[in-house]
């Protein structure tokens, strides 16, 4: 079966949806954009366990560890057929700690190709999620921020040991680190030339 996967990550305020929208718009391959998140929340919505997106990392780690499992069937399936860029975190911030979002068996069934870090400055994601109100994010320190991304990046080694994925490290700075962003991820997405043909 061929697969070409590409996983994107970068903790929130980060943007990643912003370079993920412009870098499909741009690539000459047509991908399947699949939100991890989305797919973890419809089926916590069917069974009833939240009404928000922001309650799940809440959930006690079982029910959430179930969820992503789920998931991560789904996006096997779809990836069967076609690429497949998959809308992430590498770690998830939860009360009680970071919750791990490519668990053994989550990394081993998705198989991903490339495991992307879009990455920008401390006090830059702190600055755009002050301008972004819509969603409920967590108060966050630069020194927290700092530590989340260090941890993101220890995490991305260990799924590269369990899959065949390549770690990219994309930067994203306010100066005009959007365009060369785009490029970046534009090069990776296009690799998948042929693959299915
Ligand atoms: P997002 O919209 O990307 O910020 O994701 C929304 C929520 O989906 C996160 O706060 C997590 O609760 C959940 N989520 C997304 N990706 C994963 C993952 N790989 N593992 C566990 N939970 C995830
Ligand atoms: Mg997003």
């Amino acid at each position: 079966m061929p697969s070409f996967v590409v996983v994107i990550t970068g903790i929130p305020g980060v943007g990643k949806s912003t370079i993920t929208r412009r870098a499909m718009e741009r690539a000459r391959v047509e991908y399947r954009l699949l939100n991890f998140g989305d797919l973890m929340f419809e089926e916590a919505v069917k069974q009833g366990l939240v009404k928000h997106r922001d309650e799940m990392r809440k959930l006690s780690l079982d029910v959430q560890k179930k969820l992503q499992l789920r998931a991560a069937e789904k996006i096997r399936e779809i990836a069967e057929k076609e690429p497949v860029i998959l809308d992430t975190h590498c770690t998830i911030r939860t009360p009680l700690g970071y919750l791990l979002g490519f668990p053994k068996d989550v990394i081993k069934t998705i198989n991903p190709n490339f495991i992307v870090i879009i990455e920008a400055f401390p006090s830059e994601i702190l600055g755009r999620r002050l301008r972004d109100l819509k969603r409920d994010r967590d108060v966050e320190t630069e020194e927290q921020i700092k530590r989340h991304q260090d941890l993101n990046r220890a995490a991305a080694i260990v799924y590269a040991m369990y899959s065949d994925a390549l770690i990219k490290i994309i930067e994203n700075h306010e100066d005009k680190g959007l365009e060369e962003a785009v490029e970046e991820l534009v090069k990776i997405l296009d690799l998948a030339v042929g693959k299915y043909a």
